[in-house]
């Protein structure tokens, strides 16, 4: 299972693959796999937080 984040809404859900309409926002967005591979954001599997606070923070930056 892996980690998708919308690139609309910032929506996390787990999924083996990522829907193809967010179901936060109903947009057919792009989702960002976050999901943590290494063992300095929790372990393989897990969510990789500062990713999503990257991307959340990328997409900010976007709009202003
Ligand atoms: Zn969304």
């Amino acid at each position: 299972m892996n980690w998708w984040m919308c690139s609309e809404c910032d929506y996390v859900l787990q999924a083996e693959l990522p829907p193809k309409k967010c179901p936060s926002c109903h947009a057919e967005c792009i989702f960002s796999d976050v999901t943590c591979y290494i063992p300095e954001c929790g372990g393989a599997g897990r969510l990789n937080m500062k990713m999503v606070a990257e991307k959340a923070k990328a997409d900010k930056n976007k709009i202003n």
